[in-house]
Parts: structure tokens; sequence; C-alpha cells
């Protein structure tokens, strides 16, 4: 899976000073500045970027707002109207094109996501791992585009609930 963050502040020190962690061996010359090796192994928790001046390693459930996912989690427990369907097309709250909008606005977007859907779509919700969460929202949002309705239909089966509990419980 790629890295979906880009520029960011340090959430330790606010430092803008950060080195994007390179995975694998890179066939080319990188930018020292801007780049820092991780190693080959790649596993499941690894840090995104290292602070050049805290030298804190920074993980992406340090850089996700857990506000905006609990607020929504709340919307959708007691808001019946969280999302309507008008017509044949999902009617949103103003929470959850709130988290929509983010998830674009932070690049949390899984370019990748049809591809790597195909790994999770077999998977229990509770056992997705963070990028994994992240993938199936960005599937959820993509396809309502080309299936109408299709987030009613995953708000109305508690699916968008219990994945944003699985991803809050993770950043937990
Ligand atoms: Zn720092």
């Amino acid at each position: 899976m790629n890295n979906v963050l880009n520029t960011r502040k340090c959430p330790f020190c606010g430092s803008l000073n950060l080195l994007e962690y390179l995975y694998g061996f890179p066939a080319y010359d990188y930018d020292k500045e801007k780049y820092i090796l991780g190693g080959c192994k790649i596993t499941d928790y690894q840090p995104i970027y290292m602070c050049s001046d805290c030298n804190k390693d920074i993980f992406l459930e340090n850089v996700i707002n857990i506000q905006i996912i609990d607020d929504t989690i709340k919307d959708l427990e007691n808001n019946s109207n969280a999302c309507k369907l008008v017509y044949i097309e999902s009617s949103l709250s103003e929470q959850l094109l709130k988290l929509i909008k983010y998830f674009y606005d932070e690049d949390l977007v899984d370019e990748d996501y049809i591809s790597n859907y195909e790994f999770i779509k077999n998977k229990k919700i509770e056992e997705l791992t963070l990028q994994e969460c992240l993938t199936y929202f960005t599937y959820i949002i993509r396809l309502d585009r080309f299936s109408s309705g299709y987030i009613y239909k995953v708000v109305s089966e508690g699916i968008l609930l219990k994945l944003l509990e699985r991803l809050r419980s993770i950043l937990r």
C-alpha cells in the first residue's frame, strides 16, 4: 500500500521539517532533504515521517483527526437522518459531508483502492488495519459516484458506523 499523506506538521513539536520514509530499496537517487530510508521490511505498522527537529517517528494515527471521527460516530448513532435516500441519491448530513471533505483535504484517500479492496473484501471489518479502513472508506465514497445510493446502503446497514468504530479503536 502506498503512503497516503502529503505535507504535514509534526504532531509533537509543530515543525514543518518532516522527512518522508521511503521503504524498500530505492532504484533512484533520492533527495536526502526530503526522504529517509525506512528499510526493506514492509509491515502494517511503520512510520510515515520522521521529524527533523524532534527526531520522532510519525505514524498515520498521529495525524488523523480523532474528533471528526468521534463526531461522525455520534451523528450516525443519534441522527436518524444522517443519511437519507432522496430519489435515488444518497443525501448526507453536514457531519458526513465534513468527514468526506476531511478525507479528501488530508489526502487520506487510497488512490489504489480498487486493487487494495480485493484484499479486504472478504475480511471482517473488526480485522481491518488502519490502511485497510482507509481503503474501504475510499471505496465507499467513490462507489457512490457510480452506484447511486451506495452510501445510503452502507449507512442503513450499519457498515459505515462499524468501519468508523474500527478506525476509532485502532487510533485509541
Ligand atoms: Zn517534531
